[in-house]
């Protein structure tokens, strides 16, 4: 089977073009500075965008196809676009698009997904298809098969982050645990990183990358403009091709497989790793007979097992005493939580032993 997506390992394969195309003259340009700055391998433009709120540039519709295909041959890159219905797939079909994508408000639609899959029956044209705006793994796969009972074989995800309501930090959290969900589901499909839509700014798009390059992602797809800051749409976050191509030289890549010699060194550290997990985990089974002793106590006293003033005061202290160790309140914050949701439940087991008799776990 032959894919669109070559895994090198070496270097990202790369998706990029603007967010929407808006002229025939600023696809093309777009695309000659694309040429002159980068080696891309998928050139990418919105023709229709689904946009949040009405009002905003819907893109320019079928007539940009014509100018994706031409900007395409002129430098000898194949070409992709969003399809969210069965005509856009039509459409893009007959103008000779050579890859489609189906974006984030799209792939939540099962009814839309079944549509595009309809059309597609019988082509084989590569898909590439971007999570569902919320984070749900099954949604997303479920796009795939139905892709693949169309007959689709040459399929790619792409990561593009997920909604959530002001985020401080991200237009859309990327909750990296899910493609990686994905890859351990469907490992034969390549995964690709979108860190513009991630993102949402410019300063934001090198640490994704990165991020993205360190946890094995076969590609990104990144949006270029000539001129970021007039563009018809997601101005904020889109990047010169001269910028674009600054930033992919920039990106670290490592090696993913290990080399003997290196292997040896790793080898010793990770050992190390596990005698300290093998005292953790000492401590932690410590931890909970203390546990079984309070609530031995707490039964004998006749009070209730949570004592929300006393966790209140000691989550504080042991975050300030964590904060000591230099270590990050975030995560100390989540360990203490699992600890005392574990300690009430070792608790609950001595005191309320009846309740319990049928538990397994
Ligand atoms: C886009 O790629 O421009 C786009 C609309 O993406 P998404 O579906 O990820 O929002
Ligand atoms: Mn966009």
């Amino acid at each position: 089977m032959s894919s669109l997506i070559q895994r090198s390992g070496k270097r990202p394969y790369l998706i990029a073009g603007p967010c929407s195309a808006e002229t025939e003259e600023q696809v093309m340009e777009t695309v000659m500075q694309l040429q002159q700055f980068c080696s891309i391998d998928l050139l990418r433009a919105g023709i229709w965008k689904p946009r949040t709120r009405p009002d905003s540039f819907e893109g320019v519709g079928e007539i940009g196809l014509e100018w994706l295909v031409n900007a395409g041959k002129q430098i000898g890159v194949p070409t992709t676009t969003e399809v969210a219905n069965a005509r856009h797939a039509e459409l893009a079909l007959k103008a000779g698009v050579d890859t489609l994508w189906i974006g984030a408000r799209t792939t939540v639609n099962p009814f839309a997904v079944q549509e595009i899959a309809d059309v597609l029956e019988g082509t084989n044209i590569p898909v590439l298809v971007k999570n569902p705006v919320n984070p749900d793994l099954e949604l997303w796969i479920g796009a795939f098969e139905r892709l693949e009972k169309a007959g689709i074989t040459d399929l790619t995800a792409i990561h593009r982050g997920f909604s959530v309501y002001k985020h401080p930090k991200y237009r859309n959290v990327p909750s990296w645990e899910l493609p990686l969900a994905l890859r351990d589901r469907l490992p034969h499909i390549p995964l690709i990183c979108d860190p513009s839509h991630i993102s949402g700014k410019r300063s934001l798009l090198l640490e994704v990358s990165q991020k993205a390059m360190d946890l094995n992602f076969d590609g990104l797809m990144i949006e270029s403009h000539r001129n970021p800051d007039e563009a018809w749409s997601d101005a904020a976050q889109q990047l010169t091709p001269a910028n674009l191509s600054i930033l992919i030289n920039e990106l670290v890549l490592r090696s993913r497989e290990v080399s003997d010699n290196a292997l040896e060194g790793l080898e010793e550290l990770r050992e190390k790793i596990g005698v300290l997990d093998d005292r953790l985990f000492e401590i932690l089974t410590a931890r909970m007979r203390l546990s079984e002793d309070v609530g031995a106590f707490k039964q004998e006293h006749n009070i209730t097992i949570l004592q929300e003033e006393h966790w209140r005061k000691m989550i504080a202290g042991r975050l300030e005493k964590a904060a000591e160790y230099g270590l990050a309140e975030r995560f100390v914050s989540l360990v203490m939580n699992a600890l005392h949701q574990e300690s009430i439940r070792h608790q609950t087991r001595i005191m309320n032993p009846n309740v319990h008799r049928n538990e397994h776990d």
